[in-house]
């Protein structure tokens, strides 16, 4: 019973050392922390950067949109939005002509025929021939304001028809011709962008002393009757009936400075050749024409000869330059669309206000800026890039060619990809110093920063202390293995988030590396960062959720800081801070750990130790000490246990406790082995021929590295077939740790070694946590009974009790015993009353070099060979 309260005992420890009491010099640690919340900001290394991002890609979209907007009131960019609107134009198809209009041209033949300037007769018969058709309205698009006769008087006739409208031109100051009233005179007056090209008719403008109509207004007025259509204006529109037509403002759409004065609006181009039915002047007068193409209709009879050069650049123009319209053709394209708007048609064009606009680009170079910062690779971004843009254009487009919608589209395509380039040269510079992940400062920002605050020290000739805290996340790599990489990621990010509200202002968190965080707060004594640091350990044993799994995670903590009249450069105190972390670790879990000198020595012994066994093991400094091991029964040798010792070149003769850690830590434990078990075996042979007649046993101690190995037992009957010996005389000493996890697998390794005919101990049985059920399922042939026992059980019951039980239990599973550390006759007495087999121990012999431990041999064999003859 004693026994197995023991063991829970020493369980119990184990678990108490652990996992730390959570509240723990509560009080002090409340008056410490608020002394943390009140911390002066003294010093500030950066600021958080998780919202730096954020807050600088918003910062970067603002500024470029107010510079987007400023090179627009400069007009700098309205010849893009230009050349983008007529290729917009170019791409809808042309409309189906007007049955409204008739166009009348007087073409390069009809000059020829009839004389330029039109001889009044021709142009008065003309008239008279229309007349006699009823056509609605005649537009008369030719100046006639000097009489060229003759016939001028049957001209003047004519002119005073009342639906006869006649142009004059502002600008020029040219007279409309003599007897037309007023109200039936519209100007030919055109206003061209920039480039020349005409994408807007003026139709309209209100002086103090008149009106002025234009010419296609006049005719669009003129062909609906006064009861039909009212026309009336208002400082915001004109309205054809209850049609408002607002006019441009010199921002409209892609106008970026625009002269607009007057009432303007955006031509709605429908064809790019003429927009009616047409004939020539040569056809009128020879009478071939059907008079139904006459009745009621809009006829405007104007010049088409290219010779004449009244000819317009349009949208169409840009394809082919030849392709220009007359002054007759461009206003049958105004009149047409005012005569659709005046029927009813939404063909009015519409623009958004400023600030749709400016959201408009503003919202791109955001999304630019985003998409940069977001994506996760660069053929992704390339992809986003042009999807941006197709969707900057088909909304474009869409709105142009389905609601007559025109909206700026260069300028936002334009402000995207500057607000991604610089974005992503933001990212690649921010990369560089912050972590992608949780956004905080990566290692190199972070001893940057401390490097700033040693530079600012020797400045100002001041000797503040400064202190760092390196935090690991204990066997974080087991939660990124069962719960999956993304949800390792997750994880540290709410780390991240818990330790950020955790921490005084005035700290600064760092990401130094895949679970490695380090904290650096300016403060005056060691106590303030333990309190912080079981704040922080006792803030992240709250669980984290993932869906319905919690998870919980420790942290090791290593503090270091600095010391006044003490150099530091960055390097030393986070190397200091990692010493002290690294302490932490090898103490358990949870742990934290203040550095001090002592430990960095330990670590520079351990890296020379290090470097020494490498070495060592390269130039073969390794001997084997053999202790014999002895049948109490009749104190006979009957084997022996092979114990490494290391020759080093300056420390001599050194223990395995020393070296043995170490070689397993660092994985050289594996090419050691392989030379203990090639000389062991090389040892077993030689006895084997020395002294056949005895039946030898040798026992090798196995570390974890290497029982794991999955082609150990292929090496090894390798060595056995090599040195042609017995497997059967080997016999491997593995401990407890290393059986007890993976149970199923041990037991694979133990049957894969028992394959070679070697036997298995149980080494420092009773020090580990055997369960009793598993111990059952163990090929094993011996348990040793740990040394600690043997050696207290002469003084103590209760490890006499243990040994008892120990030795009962192993005779229950038909394995036997060896008692180890042996050290005089009572204990070999006691051991051989509770009936145990084997002893080892300094009572016989320390372990021997092999030429001692033969002598030792021969002195038994000859002994024997005595006895018996
Ligand atoms: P262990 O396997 O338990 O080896 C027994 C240790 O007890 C040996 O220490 C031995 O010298 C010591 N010992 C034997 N009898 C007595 C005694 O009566 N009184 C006292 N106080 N001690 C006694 P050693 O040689 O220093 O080895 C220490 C440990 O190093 C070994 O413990 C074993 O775990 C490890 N080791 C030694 N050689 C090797 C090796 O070749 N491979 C591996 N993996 N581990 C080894
Ligand atoms: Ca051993
Ligand atoms: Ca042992």
């Amino acid at each position: 019973m004693k026994c197995r309260c023991r063991w829970k005992i020493h369980i119990a420890l184990t678990f108490s050392q652990s996992s730390k009491p959570l509240i723990r010099h509560l009080p002090r640690q409340v008056q410490r922390l608020k002394q943390l919340q009140r911390w002066q900001k003294r010093w500030r290394p950066s600021v958080r950067p998780l919202w730096v991002a954020g807050r600088s890609i918003a910062l970067c979209s603002v500024v470029l949109t107010s510079l987007f907007w400023g090179a627009r009131q400069l007009g700098g960019l309205e010849f893009l939005e230009l050349a983008m609107f007529d290729w917009y134009r170019r791409l809808q198809p042309d409309a189906a002509l007007d049955s409204r209009m008739l166009l009348v041209l007087i073409t390069e033949d009809d000059l020829h025929r009839y004389r330029w300037p039109l001889p009044d007769q021709v142009l008065a018969e003309s008239l008279a021939k229309l007349q006699r058709y009823q056509p609605r309205v005649i537009g008369l698009d030719l100046y006639r304001d000097i009489p060229t006769p003759p016939g001028t008087a049957a001209l003047h006739r004519q002119f005073q028809a009342d639906n006869l409208i006649a142009i004059t031109e502002i600008i020029g100051d040219i007279p409309p011709p003599p007897h037309v009233p007023d109200t039936q005179v519209g100007f030919n007056d055109l206003t061209l962008d920039t480039d020349g090209v005409l994408r807007r008719s003026l139709l309209f403008v209100a002086a103090p002393e008149r009106d002025y109509y234009s010419f296609a207004l006049r005719l669009t007025l003129a062909y609906f009757q006064p009861d039909d259509l009212q026309f009336r204006y208002t400082p915001d529109a004109l309205f054809l009936g209850e049609m408002p037509l607002f006019p441009l403002d010199s921002t409209s759409g892609g106008y970026q400075i625009a002269d607009t004065r007057g009432y303007q609006i955006l031509l709605d181009y429908r064809t790019r050749n003429h927009s009616a039915r047409t004939i020539t002047l040569r056809q009128l007068l020879e009478d071939e024409v059907n008079p139904e193409w006459v009745q009621d209709k809009v006829v405007l009879i104007g010049t088409a000869a290219a010779s004449l050069k009244d000819s317009i650049y349009t949208p169409y123009s840009a394809d082919d330059q030849t392709l220009q319209m007359s002054g007759v053709m461009i206003h049958a394209q105004i009149t047409r669309h005012l005569l659709a708007i005046a029927a009813g048609e939404p063909r009015s064009w519409q623009f958004w206000s400023d600030w749709q606009e400016l959201l408009w680009l503003w919202g791109w170079t955001l999304l630019g800026g985003i998409l940069a910062w977001r994506s996760p690779h660069p053929l992704a971004l390339g992809g986003a890039t042009l999807l941006g843009l197709i969707l900057i254009g088909s909304i474009g487009w869409g709105l142009l060619s389905i609601g007559m919608v025109w909206i700026p589209i260069a300028e936002p395509m334009l402000a995207f990809i500057i607000a991604l380039g610089l974005a992503l040269s933001y990212r690649l510079l921010y990369t560089t110093h912050y972590d992608a992940l949780t956004g905080l400062p990566n290692r190199r920002a972070f001893s940057h920063a401390l490097q700033q605050f040693f530079q600012r020290q020797s400045w100002l000739r001041c000797a503040e202390t400064l202190g760092v805290m390196l935090l690991d996340l204990d066997h974080f790599q087991m939660i990124n293995e069962s719960l999956g990489q993304s949800a390792g990621d997750e994880l540290l990010i709410r780390v991240t988030q818990r330790l950020l509200t955790q921490l005084p202002r005035s700290a600064q968190l760092a990401r130094l590396s895949n679970d490695e965080f380090a904290v650096a707060l300016q403060c005056a004594e060691p106590e303030t960062l333990t309190t912080l640091a079981e704040h922080l350990q006792q803030t992240l044993a709250e669980p984290f959720w993932f869906n319905t799994q919690s998870v919980t995670i420790t942290l090791s903590i290593g503090i270091a800081m600095t010391q006044r009249g003490h150099q530091y450069t960055s390097d030393t105190l986070l190397r200091d801070a990692q010493t002290a972390m690294y302490r932490a670790k090898v103490a358990g879990t949870d742990q934290y750990k203040v550095f001090s000198t002592g430990m960095l020595t330990e670590v520079v012994d351990r890296f020379t130790l290090e470097n020494d066994l490498r070495q060592g093991i390269a130039d073969q400094q390794f001997i084997l000490y053999y202790q014999p091991i002895v049948a109490l029964e009749t104190e006979k040798i009957v084997g022996f246990e092979a114990l490494t010792r290391w020759q080093h070149p300056q420390q001599g003769l050194m223990s395995p406790s020393r070296f043995i850690p170490l070689a397993e830590e660092t994985g050289l434990i594996i090419p050691l082995g392989e030379w203990i078990c090639q000389e062991s075996c090389h040892q077993v042979h030689q006895w084997q021929h020395q002294f056949p007649e005895l039946s030898l046993m040798l026992s090798i101690n196995l570390s974890g590295r290497q029982f794991d190995k999955p082609d150990f037992h292929q090496q090894l009957a390798r060595i056995i077939q090599a040195e042609h010996i017995d497997g059967s005389m080997l016999k491997f000493e593995i401990t407890e740790s290393m059986i007890m996890g993976d149970v199923e697998a041990a037991i694979d390794s133990m049957l894969k070694l028992k394959s070679s005919g070697c036997k298995l101990g149980l080494d420092d049985f009773g020090t580990g946590y055997s369960s009793l059920s598993q111990l059952r399922r163990f090929p094993v042939d011996t348990i040793k009974v740990d040394q600690s026992f043997v050696q207290k059980m002469r003084e103590s019951h209760e490890d006499h009790e243990i040994v008892r039980m120990i030795i009962s239990l192993g005779h229950i599973l038909g394995m036997d015993l060896i008692a180890e550390g042996v050290e005089n006759q009572v204990d070999v007495e006691v051991l051989r009353s509770l009936g145990c087999e084997y002893g080892q121990g300094y009572f016989w012999s320390r372990p021997l070099p092999a030429a001692q431990a033969t002598e030792l041999l021969q002195q038994q064999y000859f002994c024997a060979l005595r006895d018996t003859s």
